[in-house]
């Protein structure tokens, strides 16, 4: 092939340069792999032998470090520049298909080079992509390789999925497990952290929520154990506070269900580019193993507290589930189901006179798709009702679920009080430890003895702060159990009605209750509302309540106080109404006083006709009518009127006069401007 080769080399191609290209996928490759690198330089004395002088080689190696499937490799672009330009008359590369990872790249600078008559060398011979024959062998290196990349990629990612499935795949493992020296999973043998994973399951199961799990070790100071991943202190316990995102992974963790689990995960790529991660069902697991080694939880248990965290999520407004009790009066908060959809409903609140009302809504799937409201359901008369029903039935269980709450406050208090009091049995063990180390010392070597005593001193200080914590906490908690709470729950096992009423109970502990009783509340808007109950042992419960009034009607005046508005309207003017309807005690719709804005109001709504209109309807005349139909001036008609010599009233509040046209009319000057008999039988007609 070479002396072939060397015909292919002509007078053109040595007047441009040549271009080795050098390339290492990985830095480790880079630093470890120094034999391909010295080949690949060894390619610049192939160029020199076949006429391209020493200092007309140009070397490319800026990619060193980059996969060849990475597409922002600079070198490579810089290559096919200068062959686009034709100042390459050869390119040089170990290997030389691997230049391009990707077929089409590759396909792309060989049409270069065929345009250019550029010409490629590589280890085993050399090539003109302008010859058929060469660009087909070019072209086939170059999906080989391509292909060569991707069952090399497959064989490894196989090789770990075939060892996953095996559960042989030794992974890092979540606090609470170790391998032991056979390599098997066990729970880890410090008990101190096998019952803080303890607590975190126990607290999960009683709060239902990861927050409040959080929450609660963050009130009690309780710390988490951890095991440092790597560098030199790997393997080392330490104790660091919980985060909401590490209860998370331990609650959706199977480890510690005793199941083997790999692949639970997958990035996957979306339309902007960015990759998601995304969390695969448990059918959809690489490997899953059950009861592969000890855990601390069932499989059962487990898949239970999948479904409350899937509740307890914020998810998506129309599939959102149970939420936990939240602040806020509304009792069905959580639990209300929409009876017409399915959906949860939401709570809205809309302050009332300085209270909060609840209304049930479901959005259905408008919220998402612009859809109008499902239905929406004025809160106060469901819960009253709920509230009603519950301490109408609850009366006999309620002994037994008091006593239960009281031993698990207790039993929840003792277990933290002995995790608190592991925390100072370990610092006084590191005390001894750092005593001990300093006892056995040379005490000649003075600046070694001298920091192992700054040592135990900080171990000691340690020591005391943990004590001291400890003893703060214990009362601190033996307050909360002798105090005021005790009482309420001794209370709450003899009369559970009083304690559902007291104000004093949360409406939180309100809504806690209910939840250990009831399931949901399916709440359906139509002639009525109806309300179908589902309480936690199984049984149903169906209340229909009439529909509640609007806001509107809420307000409006009570039907017999308009009757009164409408007798008395007969006689006097709206505030004189008001005046009266005050004296007599009675009240608008809202529960305030009249006044003559809202008698006006009534009158408006009611259609009322008012007193004025009345009196005219009765055949009064006004002023201006009188004054027009007698040719005489309003001056006049009000000295007549204080006179006596016509009959007038008052017919509104701003003291506007009505009068009778007058049986016989008084002796006066008539107006020089009108003409009374024209006008008075025109203005009569009207
Ligand atoms: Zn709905």
């Amino acid at each position: 092939m070479s002396s072939e080769g060397h015909q292919k080399v002509t007078a053109r191609h040595l007047a441009r340069s040549a271009y080795l290209y050098v390339r290492q996928s990985t830095m480790r490759q880079v630093i470890e792999n120094t034999e391909s690198t010295e080949r690949q330089y060894a390619l610049r004395q192939r160029a020199v032998t076949l006429g391209w002088p020493n200092d007309n080689v140009i070397v490319i190696d800026t990619d060193l470090g980059q996969s060849g499937a990475s597409t922002d490799r600079e070198g490579f672009q810089k290559l096919v520049a200068e062959v686009g330009m034709g100042r390459a008359g050869i390119v040089l590369g170990l290997e030389v298909s691997r230049l391009a990872r990707n077929s089409t790249d590759w396909h792309r600078l060989l049409e270069i080079c065929a345009l250019t008559d550029t010409l490629i060398l590589d280890e085993d011979g050399i090539y003109d992509p302008s010859h058929f024959n060469d660009r087909l062998l070019l072209g086939l290196k170059g999906t080989m390789s391509e292909a060569e990349l991707h069952v090399l990629s497959a064989r490894l990612r196989g090789g770990i999925i075939n060892k996953a499935r095996r559960g042989a795949l030794r992974l890092r493992l979540p606090a609470g497990f170790v391998y032991d020296p056979q390599g098997r999973v066990v729970l880890d043998p410090d008990k101190q952290v096998q019952e803080s994973v303890r607590l975190l399951f126990q607290t999960f199961q009683r709060t239902g929520a990861a927050h409040a799990t959080l929450k609660y070790f963050r009130n009690e100071r309780l710390l988490f154990p951890t095991r440092v991943n790597g560098g030199p202190r790997k393997g080392e316990l330490t104790w660091v506070p919980l985060s909401l995102n590490r209860v998370a992974c331990i609650l959706h963790s199977p480890w510690y269900a005793g199941t083997y689990a790999f692949g639970r995960t997958r990035w996957r790529k979306q339309p902007n580019g960015k990759n998601r991660y995304e969390r695969r069902a448990p059918s959809e697991w690489l490997a899953l193993i059950r009861d592969a080694h000890p855990g601390y939880i069932s499989w059962e248990e487990y898949e239970q507290n999948e479904r409350r965290l899937k509740a307890s999520a914020k998810a998506l407004p129309f599939d959102r589930s149970q939420t936990p009790p939240r602040e806020g009066p509304a009792l069905l908060q959580g639990r209300a189901v929409c009876g017409v959809c399915g959906s949860r409903m939401h709570v809205r609140y809309t302050m009332r006179r300085e209270q909060q009302i609840p209304t049930y809504v479901c959005v259905g799937r408008g919220q998402l798709y612009g859809d109008p409201l499902c239905q929406n359901i004025l809160g106060t008369s469901t819960d009253l009702a709920i509230a009603n029903l519950l301490v109408e039935t609850v009366t006999p269980i309620a002994l037994e679920m008091t006593l239960a709450v009281q031993q698990e406050i207790q039993g929840r208090l003792d277990e933290a009080d002995r995790l608190r009091h592991r925390q100072v049995e370990r610092a006084q063990y590191e005390v001894d430890l750092a005593r001990q180390r300093y006892m056995h010392v040379d005490p000649t070597n003075r600046l070694v003895a001298d920091s192992l005593e700054v040592e135990w001193n900080a171990k000691l200080r340690a020591s005391v702060e943990a004590r001291e914590e400890y003893e703060r906490q214990r009362t601190a908690d033996q307050l909360v159990v002798d105090g005021e709470q005790r009482r309420r729950i001794v209370a709450l096992a003899t009369d559970f009605p009083a304690v559902w009423r007291d104000p004093k109970t949360s409406d939180r502990e309100r809504k806690r209750m209910l939840a250990l009783l009831i399931e949901d509340v399916t709440l359906t808007k139509q002639q009525q509302i109806t309300v179908a109950v589902r309480f936690r042992a199984g049984t149903t419960t169906t209340l229909t309540l009439p529909r509640p009034l609007t806001a509107q009607q809420l307000r409006a005046t009570h039907p017999e106080v308009r009757q009164q508005i409408d007798a008395l309207l007969a006689d006097y003017t709206d505030d004189q109404v008001a005046h009266i309807l005050n004296e007599r005690g009675l009240r608008t719709g809202a529960g305030e006083d009249f006044d003559t804005a809202s008698v006006k109001w009534v009158r408006f709504a009611a259609k009322l006709p008012s007193l004025k209109q009345r009196l005219l309807a009765a055949g009064m005349l006004t002023t201006r009518q009188l004054g027009d139909k007698l040719g005489v001036e309003r001056k006049t008609l009000g000295r007549w009127r204080t006179r006596g010599l016509i009959q007038a009233r008052i017919c509104n509040e701003r003291g506007e006069w009505l009068y009778w046209f007058p049986n016989e009319i008084p002796p006066h000057r008539p107006s020089p401007k009108r003409t009374p008999l024209a006008t008075s039988t025109v203005r009569g007609a009207l």
